[in-house]
Protein backbone atom coordinates (compact mmCIF):
# COMPACT_ATOMS: atom_id res chain seq x y z
CA UNK A 1 0.00 0.00 0.00
CA UNK A 2 1.30 3.56 -0.93
CA UNK A 3 4.90 3.95 -2.44
CA UNK A 4 7.72 2.36 -0.16
CA UNK A 5 10.70 4.36 0.72
CA UNK A 6 13.64 3.36 -1.08
CA UNK A 7 15.25 1.21 1.37
CA UNK A 8 18.24 -1.10 1.08
CA UNK A 9 18.74 -3.36 3.93
CA UNK A 10 22.50 -3.50 3.45
CA UNK A 11 22.62 0.29 3.68
CA UNK A 12 22.16 2.30 7.38
CA UNK A 13 19.09 4.98 6.97
CA UNK A 14 19.92 8.80 7.52
CA UNK A 15 16.65 10.36 7.76
CA UNK A 16 17.17 14.20 7.46
CA UNK A 17 14.57 16.75 9.25
CA UNK A 18 13.83 20.08 7.01
CA UNK A 19 14.85 21.43 3.75
CA UNK A 20 16.87 24.82 4.42
CA UNK A 21 20.20 26.24 3.96
CA UNK A 22 22.04 23.06 6.56
CA UNK A 23 19.63 20.34 5.12
CA UNK A 24 19.61 21.27 1.20
CA UNK A 25 23.72 21.71 1.15
CA UNK A 26 23.35 17.95 3.28
CA UNK A 27 21.71 16.70 0.31
CA UNK A 28 23.60 18.32 -2.54
CA UNK A 29 26.46 17.01 -0.87
CA UNK A 30 25.65 13.73 0.19
CA UNK A 31 27.42 10.53 -1.85
CA UNK A 32 23.25 8.88 -1.78
CA UNK A 33 24.82 5.11 -2.70
CA UNK A 34 25.57 5.20 0.47
CA UNK A 35 22.52 5.40 2.45
CA UNK A 36 18.67 5.14 2.59
CA UNK A 37 18.09 8.73 2.70
CA UNK A 38 14.33 10.16 3.44
CA UNK A 39 14.11 13.81 3.93
CA UNK A 40 11.13 14.79 5.85
CA UNK A 41 10.37 18.99 6.04
CA UNK A 42 6.84 20.58 5.71
CA UNK A 43 7.86 22.38 3.07
CA UNK A 44 8.84 21.37 -0.02
CA UNK A 45 11.32 23.85 -1.03
CA UNK A 46 14.32 25.52 -0.15
CA UNK A 47 14.03 28.96 0.41
CA UNK A 48 16.73 31.52 -0.10
CA UNK A 49 16.42 33.47 3.33
CA UNK A 50 18.61 36.51 2.46
CA UNK A 51 16.21 37.64 -0.68
CA UNK A 52 13.17 37.31 1.36
CA UNK A 53 12.99 41.04 2.01
CA UNK A 54 13.19 41.63 -1.99
CA UNK A 55 9.79 39.54 -1.90
CA UNK A 56 7.86 41.71 0.81
CA UNK A 57 8.46 45.01 -1.47
CA UNK A 58 7.63 42.97 -4.60
CA UNK A 59 10.71 43.19 -5.91
CA UNK A 60 11.34 40.02 -6.88
CA UNK A 61 8.32 36.87 -7.37
CA UNK A 62 7.97 34.66 -4.27
CA UNK A 63 8.82 31.82 -7.03
CA UNK A 64 12.21 33.09 -8.07
CA UNK A 65 13.42 32.35 -4.10
CA UNK A 66 12.28 29.40 -4.03
CA UNK A 67 13.79 25.67 -5.38
CA UNK A 68 11.67 22.30 -5.44
CA UNK A 69 13.86 20.15 -2.85
CA UNK A 70 13.08 17.30 -5.49
CA UNK A 71 15.14 19.82 -7.78
CA UNK A 72 18.12 18.36 -6.05
CA UNK A 73 17.13 14.91 -5.06
CA UNK A 74 15.62 13.73 -8.24
CA UNK A 75 19.90 14.03 -9.44
CA UNK A 76 21.28 11.89 -6.88
CA UNK A 77 22.23 8.36 -7.83
CA UNK A 78 19.94 6.14 -5.59
CA UNK A 79 16.62 8.04 -5.57
CA UNK A 80 15.22 10.20 -2.03
CA UNK A 81 12.37 10.20 -0.25
CA UNK A 82 11.02 13.84 -0.02
CA UNK A 83 8.24 13.43 2.65
CA UNK A 84 6.12 17.16 3.20
CA UNK A 85 5.56 16.77 6.55
CA UNK A 86 6.51 18.37 10.23
CA UNK A 87 8.70 16.02 12.51
CA UNK A 88 6.35 16.19 15.86
CA UNK A 89 8.62 14.02 17.91
CA UNK A 90 12.27 12.11 18.42
CA UNK A 91 12.86 9.38 20.24
CA UNK A 92 16.33 9.64 20.69
CA UNK A 93 16.53 6.30 22.73
CA UNK A 94 14.48 3.89 19.99
CA UNK A 95 15.90 6.23 17.25
CA UNK A 96 12.31 6.51 15.70
CA UNK A 97 10.93 10.68 14.33
CA UNK A 98 7.42 10.83 14.18
CA UNK A 99 5.71 13.26 11.45
CA UNK A 100 2.41 14.40 10.49
CA UNK A 101 0.95 16.02 7.20
CA UNK A 102 -0.13 18.82 8.37
CA UNK A 103 -0.98 20.30 4.41
CA UNK A 104 -4.98 21.34 4.17
CA UNK A 105 -5.36 18.06 2.22
CA UNK A 106 -4.64 14.70 4.15
CA UNK A 107 -5.12 11.25 2.80
CA UNK A 108 -5.69 8.66 5.15
CA UNK A 109 -2.93 8.44 6.57
CA UNK A 110 -1.48 11.51 7.68
CA UNK A 111 0.73 10.79 11.30
CA UNK A 112 3.29 8.00 11.05
CA UNK A 113 6.76 6.76 12.35
CA UNK A 114 10.03 6.51 10.75
CA UNK A 115 13.24 4.64 12.31
CA UNK A 116 16.55 5.98 11.38
CA UNK A 117 20.10 5.08 11.49
CA UNK A 118 21.35 8.38 11.85
CA UNK A 119 19.74 11.72 11.85
CA UNK A 120 20.13 14.99 10.92
CA UNK A 121 18.34 17.38 12.82
CA UNK A 122 18.20 21.08 10.58
CA UNK A 123 14.91 22.39 11.82
CA UNK A 124 16.15 25.89 11.90
CA UNK A 125 14.37 28.17 14.62
CA UNK A 126 11.05 30.35 14.59
CA UNK A 127 10.52 34.03 15.60
CA UNK A 128 11.76 35.30 18.99
CA UNK A 129 8.62 37.22 20.42
CA UNK A 130 10.10 36.99 24.14
CA UNK A 131 5.87 36.37 24.82
CA UNK A 132 5.29 40.09 24.59
CA UNK A 133 1.79 40.85 23.89
CA UNK A 134 0.17 41.28 20.66
CA UNK A 135 3.04 40.15 18.32
CA UNK A 136 1.71 37.16 17.03
CA UNK A 137 -1.74 38.48 16.74
CA UNK A 138 -1.39 41.81 15.31
CA UNK A 139 2.64 41.79 13.76
CA UNK A 140 3.93 40.46 10.75
CA UNK A 141 7.15 38.30 10.79
CA UNK A 142 9.44 38.01 8.11
CA UNK A 143 11.40 34.49 8.07
CA UNK A 144 8.82 32.01 5.96
CA UNK A 145 7.58 33.08 2.77
CA UNK A 146 3.83 33.33 3.79
CA UNK A 147 5.30 36.28 5.95
CA UNK A 148 6.84 37.90 3.37
CA UNK A 149 3.52 37.78 1.26
CA UNK A 150 1.45 38.84 4.47
CA UNK A 151 3.42 41.77 4.72
CA UNK A 152 3.14 43.10 1.18
CA UNK A 153 -0.32 42.52 1.50
CA UNK A 154 -0.43 44.71 4.41
CA UNK A 155 1.26 47.34 3.70
CA UNK A 156 -0.43 47.94 0.37
CA UNK A 157 -3.39 47.37 2.49
CA UNK A 158 -2.75 50.38 4.65
CA UNK A 159 -1.75 52.17 1.31
CA UNK A 160 -5.53 51.92 -0.59
CA UNK A 161 -7.16 52.39 3.42
CA UNK A 162 -5.22 55.94 3.63
CA UNK A 163 -6.48 56.86 -0.11
CA UNK A 164 -9.69 56.12 0.70
CA UNK A 165 -11.71 59.39 0.89
CA UNK A 166 -12.52 60.94 4.19
CA UNK A 167 -9.62 60.43 6.60
CA UNK A 168 -8.71 62.56 9.27
CA UNK A 169 -4.96 63.98 9.24
CA UNK A 170 -4.61 61.57 12.37
CA UNK A 171 -6.13 58.63 10.56
CA UNK A 172 -3.70 59.16 7.74
CA UNK A 173 -0.78 59.48 10.03
CA UNK A 174 -1.34 56.52 11.66
CA UNK A 175 -2.25 54.03 8.35
CA UNK A 176 1.13 55.85 6.68
CA UNK A 177 3.63 54.95 9.56
CA UNK A 178 5.38 51.75 9.39
CA UNK A 179 7.03 50.61 12.73
CA UNK A 180 9.94 47.68 11.98
CA UNK A 181 11.25 45.89 15.00
CA UNK A 182 14.97 45.17 15.49
CA UNK A 183 17.83 46.54 13.89
CA UNK A 184 19.54 43.11 13.54
CA UNK A 185 20.30 42.49 9.47
CA UNK A 186 16.45 41.57 8.84
CA UNK A 187 15.04 44.39 9.77
CA UNK A 188 17.91 47.06 8.62
CA UNK A 189 17.28 45.29 4.92
CA UNK A 190 13.47 45.47 5.23
CA UNK A 191 13.30 49.26 6.27
CA UNK A 192 15.84 49.80 3.28
CA UNK A 193 13.68 47.77 0.94
CA UNK A 194 10.52 49.22 1.84
CA UNK A 195 12.04 52.77 1.22
CA UNK A 196 13.22 51.91 -2.13
CA UNK A 197 9.57 50.80 -3.02
CA UNK A 198 8.24 54.31 -1.38
CA UNK A 199 11.04 55.89 -3.80
CA UNK A 200 10.77 54.16 -6.76
CA UNK A 201 7.37 53.14 -7.60
CA UNK A 202 4.84 54.51 -4.62
CA UNK A 203 5.96 58.39 -5.19
CA UNK A 204 4.41 57.59 -9.07
CA UNK A 205 1.25 55.52 -8.23
CA UNK A 206 0.02 57.12 -4.75
CA UNK A 207 1.84 60.94 -5.27
CA UNK A 208 -0.78 62.57 -2.71
CA UNK A 209 0.67 59.98 -0.21
CA UNK A 210 4.07 58.95 -0.61
CA UNK A 211 5.47 61.22 0.59
CA UNK A 212 3.91 61.01 4.08
CA UNK A 213 4.81 57.50 4.65
CA UNK A 214 6.91 56.91 7.67
CA UNK A 215 9.51 54.28 8.17
CA UNK A 216 10.50 53.96 12.08
CA UNK A 217 13.21 51.37 13.10
CA UNK A 218 12.58 50.23 16.48
CA UNK A 219 16.06 48.39 18.53
CA UNK A 220 16.65 47.89 22.04
CA UNK A 221 20.51 48.13 21.44
CA UNK A 222 22.58 51.13 21.63
CA UNK A 223 22.95 50.53 17.99
CA UNK A 224 21.64 49.11 14.66
CA UNK A 225 23.87 45.76 13.37
CA UNK A 226 25.53 44.98 16.01
CA UNK A 227 27.55 42.54 13.84
CA UNK A 228 28.66 44.99 11.93
CA UNK A 229 32.13 47.24 11.77
CA UNK A 230 31.83 50.15 14.08
CA UNK A 231 32.44 52.51 10.21
CA UNK A 232 29.45 50.42 8.49
CA UNK A 233 26.56 50.80 11.55
CA UNK A 234 27.73 54.87 11.54
CA UNK A 235 27.44 54.65 7.79
CA UNK A 236 23.76 52.73 7.74
CA UNK A 237 22.86 54.99 10.24
CA UNK A 238 23.70 58.42 7.77
CA UNK A 239 22.03 56.65 4.85
CA UNK A 240 18.91 55.54 6.77
CA UNK A 241 18.99 59.41 7.81
CA UNK A 242 19.04 60.29 4.03
CA UNK A 243 16.15 58.10 3.13
CA UNK A 244 13.96 59.71 6.17
CA UNK A 245 14.51 56.24 7.89
CA UNK A 246 13.99 56.83 12.00
CA UNK A 247 16.13 54.68 14.03
CA UNK A 248 14.91 54.58 18.00
CA UNK A 249 18.17 52.65 19.72
CA UNK A 250 17.91 51.88 22.93
CA UNK A 251 13.75 51.40 22.62
CA UNK A 252 12.11 48.30 23.29
CA UNK A 253 8.80 47.27 22.13
CA UNK A 254 6.62 46.51 24.96
CA UNK A 255 3.32 45.40 23.16
CA UNK A 256 1.19 45.43 19.89
CA UNK A 257 -1.65 46.78 19.26
CA UNK A 258 -3.92 46.10 16.55
CA UNK A 259 -3.60 49.75 15.51
CA UNK A 260 -0.07 50.93 17.86
CA UNK A 261 3.05 49.98 18.99
CA UNK A 262 4.09 50.47 22.90
CA UNK A 263 7.65 51.68 23.44
CA UNK A 264 9.66 51.93 26.52
CA UNK A 265 12.02 54.84 25.61
CA UNK A 266 15.44 55.27 26.52
CA UNK A 267 14.67 56.97 29.77
CA UNK A 268 11.83 54.68 30.73
CA UNK A 269 8.73 56.23 30.01
CA UNK A 270 6.53 54.51 28.15
CA UNK A 271 4.52 55.47 24.95
CA UNK A 272 1.96 54.68 22.74
CA UNK A 273 3.18 55.14 18.77
CA UNK A 274 0.09 54.58 16.45
CA UNK A 275 0.99 52.80 13.29
CA UNK A 276 -0.64 51.04 10.33
CA UNK A 277 1.86 47.90 10.04
CA UNK A 278 4.96 46.33 12.49
CA UNK A 279 7.07 44.02 11.00
CA UNK A 280 8.45 42.33 13.88
CA UNK A 281 11.98 41.13 13.01
CA UNK A 282 13.53 40.44 16.62
CA UNK A 283 15.79 37.56 16.13
CA UNK A 284 14.91 33.63 16.46
CA UNK A 285 14.08 30.93 19.53
CA UNK A 286 14.09 27.00 19.21
CA UNK A 287 11.22 25.46 18.03
CA UNK A 288 8.90 23.40 20.18
CA UNK A 289 10.25 20.23 18.50
CA UNK A 290 13.47 21.05 19.97
CA UNK A 291 12.56 22.47 22.73
CA UNK A 292 10.34 18.85 23.23
CA UNK A 293 13.96 17.01 22.19
CA UNK A 294 16.16 18.90 24.48
CA UNK A 295 13.63 17.89 27.28
CA UNK A 296 14.79 14.14 27.14
CA UNK A 297 18.42 14.86 27.61
CA UNK A 298 18.25 17.19 30.69
CA UNK A 299 21.76 16.51 31.66
CA UNK A 300 23.36 17.31 28.72
CA UNK A 301 21.20 19.62 27.16
CA UNK A 302 20.64 22.21 29.17
CA UNK A 303 21.54 25.12 26.46
CA UNK A 304 18.39 27.09 26.13
CA UNK A 305 19.47 28.55 23.08
CA UNK A 306 19.04 25.00 21.28
CA UNK A 307 21.05 21.94 20.64
CA UNK A 308 24.69 21.70 22.41
CA UNK A 309 27.06 19.22 19.67
CA UNK A 310 29.57 17.28 21.13
CA UNK A 311 30.04 17.07 24.40
CA UNK A 312 30.64 13.46 26.14
CA UNK A 313 28.69 10.57 24.36
CA UNK A 314 27.60 8.52 27.96
CA UNK A 315 27.04 4.85 25.74
CA UNK A 316 29.29 4.52 23.02
CA UNK A 317 28.19 1.11 21.89
CA UNK A 318 25.02 1.68 19.34
CA UNK A 319 27.53 2.85 16.51
CA UNK A 320 30.22 3.46 14.31
CA UNK A 321 30.24 7.59 14.80
CA UNK A 322 31.41 7.37 18.49
CA UNK A 323 34.75 5.50 18.15
CA UNK A 324 35.89 8.80 16.46
CA UNK A 325 37.48 11.16 19.01
CA UNK A 326 34.64 13.99 20.78
CA UNK A 327 35.64 17.34 18.86
CA UNK A 328 33.15 19.50 16.83
CA UNK A 329 31.43 16.98 14.66
CA UNK A 330 27.56 18.65 14.95
CA UNK A 331 26.54 15.15 16.87
CA UNK A 332 23.64 16.46 19.89
CA UNK A 333 25.10 15.59 23.12
CA UNK A 334 23.94 13.12 25.18
CA UNK A 335 22.74 10.76 22.38
CA UNK A 336 24.58 7.90 21.16
CA UNK A 337 25.97 9.88 17.94
CA UNK A 338 23.27 8.99 15.74
CA UNK A 339 21.92 12.50 15.86
CA UNK A 340 23.43 15.31 13.97
CA UNK A 341 22.41 18.65 14.79
CA UNK A 342 23.08 21.69 12.31
CA UNK A 343 22.19 25.63 11.42
CA UNK A 344 19.98 27.34 13.92
CA UNK A 345 18.83 24.65 15.93
CA UNK A 346 21.92 24.09 17.36
CA UNK A 347 23.49 26.12 20.24
CA UNK A 348 27.48 26.91 19.27
CA UNK A 349 29.76 29.67 19.20
CA UNK A 350 28.70 30.22 15.15
CA UNK A 351 26.13 33.03 14.30
CA UNK A 352 23.15 31.74 13.24
CA UNK A 353 23.69 32.34 9.50
CA UNK A 354 22.78 30.53 6.28
CA UNK A 355 26.82 30.46 5.72
CA UNK A 356 27.45 28.81 8.37
CA UNK A 357 23.99 26.33 8.16
CA UNK A 358 25.37 25.52 4.33
CA UNK A 359 29.21 24.71 5.70
CA UNK A 360 27.95 22.55 7.74
CA UNK A 361 25.69 20.33 5.88
CA UNK A 362 28.58 20.06 3.27
CA UNK A 363 30.62 19.04 6.07
CA UNK A 364 28.65 16.55 7.24
CA UNK A 365 27.81 14.85 3.59
CA UNK A 366 31.47 14.53 3.92
CA UNK A 367 31.43 12.91 7.41
CA UNK A 368 29.27 10.54 5.92
CA UNK A 369 30.94 9.67 3.44
CA UNK A 370 34.43 8.89 6.00
CA UNK A 371 31.78 6.87 7.93
CA UNK A 372 30.63 4.55 5.03
CA UNK A 373 34.10 4.00 3.73
CA UNK A 374 35.09 3.07 7.11
CA UNK A 375 31.82 0.49 7.38
CA UNK A 376 32.76 -1.20 4.40
CA UNK A 377 36.58 -1.54 5.27
CA UNK A 378 35.87 -2.85 8.60
CA UNK A 379 33.57 -5.45 6.74
CA UNK A 380 36.29 -6.03 4.49
CA UNK A 381 38.89 -6.69 7.05
CA UNK A 382 36.14 -9.39 8.95
CA UNK A 383 35.99 -11.25 5.81
CA UNK A 384 39.60 -11.55 5.09
CA UNK A 385 40.69 -12.23 8.30
CA UNK A 386 37.90 -14.96 8.59
CA UNK A 387 39.16 -16.35 5.33
CA UNK A 388 43.00 -15.77 5.41
CA UNK A 389 43.64 -19.03 8.21
CA UNK A 390 41.38 -20.94 5.23
CA UNK A 391 44.06 -20.14 2.08
CA UNK A 392 46.67 -23.09 1.75
CA UNK A 393 48.22 -21.32 -1.51
CA UNK A 394 51.29 -19.52 -0.88
CA UNK A 395 50.71 -16.84 -3.46
CA UNK A 396 47.05 -16.68 -2.69
CA UNK A 397 47.54 -16.15 1.36
CA UNK A 398 50.49 -13.39 0.27
CA UNK A 399 47.65 -11.58 -1.58
CA UNK A 400 45.53 -11.78 0.91
CA UNK A 401 47.74 -11.21 3.28
CA UNK A 402 48.55 -7.48 2.06
CA UNK A 403 45.29 -6.79 1.12
CA UNK A 404 44.71 -7.22 4.96
CA UNK A 405 47.33 -4.88 5.44
CA UNK A 406 46.16 -2.16 2.81
CA UNK A 407 42.63 -2.42 4.98
CA UNK A 408 43.69 -1.77 8.00
CA UNK A 409 46.39 1.09 7.06
CA UNK A 410 43.51 2.90 5.78
CA UNK A 411 41.25 2.15 8.39
CA UNK A 412 43.76 4.06 10.72
CA UNK A 413 43.73 6.83 8.18
CA UNK A 414 39.66 7.01 8.61
CA UNK A 415 39.80 6.32 12.29
CA UNK A 416 39.88 10.06 13.06
CA UNK A 417 37.23 12.47 11.62
CA UNK A 418 38.29 15.99 10.64
CA UNK A 419 36.60 18.75 12.67
CA UNK A 420 34.29 21.26 11.49
CA UNK A 421 35.55 24.45 10.28
CA UNK A 422 34.01 27.58 9.43
CA UNK A 423 35.44 29.70 7.00
CA UNK A 424 33.86 32.96 7.04
CA UNK A 425 33.47 34.66 3.82
CA UNK A 426 32.08 38.14 5.06
CA UNK A 427 28.71 39.78 6.09
CA UNK A 428 27.15 41.50 3.63
CA UNK A 429 23.47 43.64 4.11
CA UNK A 430 21.49 45.71 2.04
CA UNK A 431 20.45 48.85 3.49
CA UNK A 432 18.14 50.42 0.44
CA UNK A 433 18.96 52.94 -2.00
CA UNK A 434 21.06 51.06 -4.01
CA UNK A 435 23.30 50.94 -1.14
CA UNK A 436 24.98 47.96 0.74
CA UNK A 437 27.14 47.12 3.43
CA UNK A 438 30.02 44.38 3.47
CA UNK A 439 32.38 43.45 5.94
CA UNK A 440 34.87 41.36 4.16
CA UNK A 441 37.93 39.13 5.50
CA UNK A 442 41.05 40.15 3.92
CA UNK A 443 44.79 39.35 4.38
CA UNK A 444 43.97 38.20 8.23
CA UNK A 445 42.19 41.47 8.57
CA UNK A 446 38.80 43.01 7.78
CA UNK A 447 37.61 45.39 4.78
CA UNK A 448 34.32 46.95 5.65
CA UNK A 449 32.96 48.74 2.24
CA UNK A 450 29.68 50.62 1.78
CA UNK A 451 27.79 51.92 -1.45
CA UNK A 452 26.42 51.77 -5.05
CA UNK A 453 29.63 49.60 -5.63
CA UNK A 454 29.18 47.18 -2.83
CA UNK A 455 25.60 47.10 -4.00
CA UNK A 456 26.52 45.38 -7.42
CA UNK A 457 29.13 43.62 -5.34
CA UNK A 458 26.06 42.30 -3.18
CA UNK A 459 23.69 41.32 -5.79
CA UNK A 460 26.50 39.28 -7.68
CA UNK A 461 27.20 37.68 -4.55
CA UNK A 462 23.49 36.15 -3.93
CA UNK A 463 23.31 35.70 -7.58
CA UNK A 464 25.76 33.54 -7.76
CA UNK A 465 25.16 31.68 -4.67
CA UNK A 466 21.78 30.84 -5.62
CA UNK A 467 21.59 26.82 -5.77
CA UNK A 468 19.98 26.34 -9.35
CA UNK A 469 20.41 28.49 -12.58
CA UNK A 470 16.72 28.52 -13.12
CA UNK A 471 16.80 30.22 -9.93
CA UNK A 472 19.87 33.07 -11.05
CA UNK A 473 17.56 33.52 -14.11
CA UNK A 474 14.03 34.17 -12.84
CA UNK A 475 15.88 36.61 -10.47
CA UNK A 476 17.81 38.68 -13.00
CA UNK A 477 14.90 38.44 -14.32
CA UNK A 478 13.01 39.86 -11.79
CA UNK A 479 15.50 42.69 -11.27
CA UNK A 480 15.21 44.11 -14.54
CA UNK A 481 11.46 44.06 -14.60
CA UNK A 482 11.48 46.07 -11.74
CA UNK A 483 14.02 48.42 -13.20
CA UNK A 484 11.58 48.81 -16.63
CA UNK A 485 8.33 48.43 -15.11
CA UNK A 486 8.50 49.09 -11.58
CA UNK A 487 7.09 46.94 -8.71
CA UNK A 488 3.79 45.85 -8.65
CA UNK A 489 1.49 47.47 -6.52
CA UNK A 490 -1.92 45.27 -6.96
CA UNK A 491 -2.77 43.70 -3.87
CA UNK A 492 -3.42 40.22 -4.14
CA UNK A 493 -6.52 38.86 -1.59
P1 LIG B 1 16.30 27.00 7.83
O1 LIG B 1 16.96 27.46 6.59
O2 LIG B 1 15.35 27.91 8.52
O3 LIG B 1 15.59 25.63 7.51
C1 LIG B 1 14.82 24.94 8.43
C2 LIG B 1 14.00 23.92 7.68
O4 LIG B 1 13.33 23.07 8.59
C3 LIG B 1 12.89 24.56 6.81
O5 LIG B 1 12.87 23.88 5.59
C4 LIG B 1 11.63 24.29 7.60
O6 LIG B 1 10.50 24.21 6.76
C5 LIG B 1 11.97 22.94 8.22
N1 LIG B 1 11.21 22.62 9.44
C6 LIG B 1 10.67 23.43 10.34
N2 LIG B 1 10.06 22.74 11.30
C7 LIG B 1 10.23 21.44 11.00
C8 LIG B 1 9.81 20.22 11.60
N3 LIG B 1 9.09 20.21 12.71
N4 LIG B 1 10.14 19.06 10.99
C9 LIG B 1 10.85 19.05 9.83
N5 LIG B 1 11.28 20.17 9.24
C10 LIG B 1 10.98 21.34 9.82
N6 LIG B 1 22.01 34.38 6.73
C11 LIG B 1 23.12 34.72 6.03
O7 LIG B 1 24.17 34.10 6.23
N7 LIG B 1 23.09 35.73 5.12
C12 LIG B 1 21.96 36.43 4.85
O8 LIG B 1 21.98 37.33 4.02
C13 LIG B 1 20.78 36.08 5.55
N8 LIG B 1 19.65 36.75 5.33
C14 LIG B 1 18.51 36.39 5.99
C15 LIG B 1 17.34 37.09 5.73
C16 LIG B 1 16.18 36.77 6.39
C17 LIG B 1 14.92 37.52 6.10
C18 LIG B 1 16.18 35.71 7.34
C19 LIG B 1 14.92 35.33 8.06
C20 LIG B 1 17.35 35.03 7.62
C21 LIG B 1 18.52 35.37 6.95
N9 LIG B 1 19.72 34.70 7.20
C22 LIG B 1 20.85 35.03 6.50
C23 LIG B 1 19.79 33.63 8.20
C24 LIG B 1 19.59 32.27 7.53
O9 LIG B 1 18.41 32.25 6.77
C25 LIG B 1 19.53 31.16 8.56
O10 LIG B 1 20.65 31.22 9.40
C26 LIG B 1 19.46 29.82 7.87
O11 LIG B 1 18.22 29.71 7.20
C27 LIG B 1 19.63 28.67 8.84
O12 LIG B 1 19.58 27.46 8.13
P2 LIG B 1 18.88 26.18 8.78
O13 LIG B 1 19.02 25.08 7.78
O14 LIG B 1 19.38 25.97 10.14
O15 LIG B 1 17.36 26.60 8.94
P1 LIG C 1 18.96 39.49 15.21
O1 LIG C 1 18.88 38.61 16.38
O2 LIG C 1 20.26 39.64 14.53
O3 LIG C 1 18.45 40.95 15.58
C1 LIG C 1 17.27 41.16 16.31
C2 LIG C 1 17.35 42.52 16.98
O4 LIG C 1 16.10 42.80 17.59
C3 LIG C 1 18.40 42.55 18.09
O5 LIG C 1 19.33 43.56 17.78
C4 LIG C 1 17.60 42.85 19.34
O6 LIG C 1 18.26 43.72 20.22
C5 LIG C 1 16.33 43.51 18.79
N1 LIG C 1 15.17 43.33 19.66
C6 LIG C 1 14.76 42.20 20.27
N2 LIG C 1 13.64 42.43 20.99
C7 LIG C 1 13.33 43.74 20.84
C8 LIG C 1 12.29 44.56 21.33
N3 LIG C 1 11.33 44.08 22.12
N4 LIG C 1 12.28 45.85 20.98
C9 LIG C 1 13.24 46.36 20.16
N5 LIG C 1 14.25 45.62 19.66
C10 LIG C 1 14.31 44.32 19.99
O7 LIG C 1 17.83 38.95 14.20
P2 LIG C 1 17.79 38.98 12.61
O8 LIG C 1 18.12 40.32 12.08
O9 LIG C 1 16.50 38.37 12.24
O10 LIG C 1 18.95 38.00 12.21
C11 LIG C 1 18.91 36.62 12.60
C12 LIG C 1 20.16 35.92 12.12
O11 LIG C 1 20.15 35.88 10.69
C13 LIG C 1 21.44 36.63 12.51
O12 LIG C 1 22.44 35.70 12.78
C14 LIG C 1 21.81 37.42 11.29
O13 LIG C 1 23.20 37.61 11.17
C15 LIG C 1 21.29 36.53 10.17
N6 LIG C 1 20.92 37.40 9.04
C16 LIG C 1 21.94 37.83 8.26
C17 LIG C 1 21.66 38.69 7.21
C18 LIG C 1 22.79 39.19 6.36
O14 LIG C 1 23.90 38.75 6.53
N7 LIG C 1 22.54 40.09 5.45
C19 LIG C 1 20.35 39.11 6.98
C20 LIG C 1 19.34 38.66 7.83
C21 LIG C 1 19.65 37.80 8.86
Amino acid sequence: PGPQLPFDKEKKTVVVLGSGWGATSLLKHLDTEDYNVVVISPKNYFLFTPLLPSVAVGTLSTRSILQPTRYITRHKTRTVSVIEAEAKSVDPVAKTVTFTDNSEIQGEVSTTTLPYDYLVYAVGAEVQTFGIPGVREHACFMKELADAERMQRQFMDCLESAAFPGQSQQELDRLLHMVVVGGGPTGVELSGELHDFLEDDLKSWYPELAGKVRITLVEALPSVLPMFSKQLIDYTESTFKESKIEILTKTMVKEVKPKSVVLQNPDKSIVEVPCGMVVWAAGNTGRQVTRDLIAQLPTAQTNRRGIAVDGEIPSPVFCDVSSYSLVDHMRMDGTDGSIFAIGDCTATSYAPTAQVASQQGAYLARIFKQMARKEALVARKAELSATVNQITGEEEKKTVVSELASVEKQLTKLSKLRPFQYSHQGSLAYIGSDKAIADLPFMNGNVATGGVATFLFWRSAYLSTLFSLRNRVLVANDWLKVKIFGRDVSRDA
